[in-house]
């Protein structure tokens, strides 16, 4: 994809993202096995073995709205995912963007950028490109006269339970009140009108998420993180829009996991029956009307007025890691995408 495409307007936008092999990978001679023909077209060379012992590859075509290669930049990406359901947000509706695939293939690079201050041109990630024209189009003309305020949040689900990622992790309860409003009782939310409070809120975030990272029990990778962007009518406790960034789970599954232990098996049980929650909610508002399955899981959950809305608009980005040894991860990305998309 290149900037000169036009940037198409879809109610539910499904793309994948393939990122460049890695240093290790390249030390290690792993041959990338992906490749991008056309601006909507991803091809899996797949090695296969028959019957006579013969190598040879099985390439496997999917096409989506758009497809990133590998020297796209989380600018380009953002421009024809995210940056269009910020219109969304200020004309009132729920706008979801969730970034989907195997763990190292470039979710968080994505969504939050890089904050180990490595690579400054990769810093920003979709986090805090959608916060700048949220900025933006505050004071624009258009919108300057609502005089809307800005709040952010910045959570993590993990199994039933939430988490503040701005509060030391502070365990949250979920509750639903008789309007069927789903509230995440304390969470922090943070008045924001600056992109340095914005930037210092998702560089805290990302910390607090990545901390006890080598304990087995709270590995990042099977955690969902939410960051939020509230839009709020002055004078009211009224919301006038809201942003919801999802950087979701690892989808590999348990079985794949060298050891393989009982917990993490629960805990792969657990991402599989979110995501496929997820991936049936976002059919559902393509549908339109119908019974929604947001019961299914607790992301699913706590994102149900975005699934309910008349002017909901979402868009996935499903993120590829080039290797062969990620085929099969790869494949599996590449087919839960195709079924969002299928309408
Ligand atoms: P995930 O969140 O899916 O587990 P990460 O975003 O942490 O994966 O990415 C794994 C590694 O690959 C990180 O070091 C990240 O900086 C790098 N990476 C991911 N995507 C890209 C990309 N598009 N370009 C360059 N490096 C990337
Ligand atoms: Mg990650």
């Amino acid at each position: 994809l290149q900037e000169s495409d036009p940037v198409e307007d879809h109610q539910i936008t499904v793309c994948i993202r393939k990122r460049p092999l890695n240093k290790s990978e390249f030390a290690r001679q792993e041959v990338d096995v992906i490749s991008v023909p056309s601006k909507d077209e991803i091809i899996v060379h797949q090695p296969k073995v028959n019957v006579n012992l013969k190598k040879f590859l099985e390439n496997k075509c999917f096409k989506f709205d758009y497809v990133f290669g590998e020297t796209c930049c989380n600018e380009l990406v953002y421009k024809y995912t995210a940056k269009p359901l910020v219109q969304t947000v200020f004309d009132g509706g729920m706008a979801t963007c969730f970034a989907y695939g195997q763990t190292g293939s470039g979710k968080t690079h994505t969504m939050g950028g890089n904050f180990q201050g490595k690579t400054q041109d990769c810093k920003k990630g979709i986090y805090a490109m959608v916060a700048e024209d949220v900025f933006k189009f505050l004071k624009s003309p258009e919108y300057k006269d609502l005089n809307l305020t800005v709040s952010a949040s910045f959570f993590e689900i993990y199994g039933n339970d939430v988490f503040d990622l701005l509060e030391n992790k502070a365990r949250l309860r979920i509750l639903e009140d008789g309007y069927h409003h789903v509230n995440i009782v304390g969470l922090t939310e943070v008045a924001v009108d600056s992109m340095d409070e914005v930037i210092e809120l998702i560089e805290r975030g990302s910390i607090a998420r990545a901390s006890g990272q080598t304990s087995a029990n709270r590995n990042s990778s099977r955690s969902h993180a939410v960051f939020q962007l509230l839009l709020w009518t002055p004078g009211t406790d009224r919301i006038h829009g809201t942003f919801s960034l999802i950087d979701l789970a690892g989808n590999e599954r348990a079985v794949d996991m060298n050891p393989p232990n009982r917990q993490a098996k629960m805990e792969g049980a657990a991402i599989n029956t979110s995501l496929l929650a997820l991936k049936e909610c976002i059919r559902a508002l393509e549908r339109r009307g119908g019974h929604i399955p947001f019961r299914g899981s607790k992301i699913t959950l706590v994102l149900r007025d975005s699934f309910i809305g008349e002017k909901s608009k979402t868009c996935m980005i499903g993120t590829i890691s080039p290797g062969m040894a990620s085929c099969e991860h790869s494949l599996n990305t590449l087919r839960y995408m195709d079924r969002v998309k299928e309408h």
